[in-house]
């Protein structure tokens, strides 16, 4: 049986797999990139058990990655958002992302693109926009649909917000599905804000599947 910790190794890297290297983490991370920050988002997203994400969140939580607070419109239900310390995963998670593009690539292309918000051009690995040559942080990214976004795939309400450009870092807009088809959901219970369009910036990716 695998140990469960890297106490005998010395090294930064292991130091950092001890926070980040659990199965799932760096998907919860990747979600909270996208703006997801409700339990329940990040479950329906994720499909990951109940009891995994919520070890993962807290352990997220424990080493500054995350912070946990009250949703001021929802007091029960805590949000969940990158503090600086997760957001300086970037680059890793980028990389990391970049890399199984070309080293394990999906049938179809990239489900997603990360495009600089002010000049629309597309992020290399390092996160250096392809066309202004700018070194990009995520704040500045807009994730947009890639060409193996497959939208018959993940119909829930996370995965359809995911299918709108949206920068990185802000709220995503969930809109919780109409229980009736007549009668609309009341908007009190949707999940998340809708961010302004003016917060979008321009970008050369506007293709919705
Ligand atoms: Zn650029």
């Amino acid at each position: 049986m695998l140990p469960k910790s890297y106490d005998g190794q010395d090294c930064s890297l292991a130091r950092a797999l001890e926070v980040v290297g659990e199965r799932w983490t760096l998907l919860v991370l990747r979600d909270a990139f996208y703006g997801i920050r409700h339990f329940s988002d990040f479950q329906t997203h994720l499909g990951a058990p109940r009891a995994v994400l919520s070890e993962r969140l807290r352990t997220l939580v424990e080493h500054g990655l995350l912070t946990r607070r009250p949703d001021p419109g929802q007091p029960s239900r805590p949000v969940y958002a990158l503090t600086d310390k997760g957001r300086a995963l970037w680059p890793a998670l980028h990389a990391l992302r970049s890399w199984g593009e070309q080293h394990a690539p999906a049938p179809g292309g990239p489900r997603r693109v990360f495009v600089h918000d002010s000049c629309g051009g597309e992020l290399d690995a390092t996160s250096v926009c392809g066309t202004c040559r700018q070194q990009v942080g995520p704040e500045q990214v807009l994730a947009s649909p890639g060409p193996g976004l497959n939208p018959g795939l993940g119909q829930d309400a996370v995965s359809t917000a995911l299918t709108r450009p949206h920068r990185l870092g802000q709220p995503l807009t969930v809109l919780a599905a109409a229980p009736h088809p007549t009668r609309p959901r009341p908007t009190t219970q949707a999940d998340v804000r809708p961010t302004p369009p003016e917060a979008i910036g321009p970008h050369r990716l506007t293709r919705v599947p």
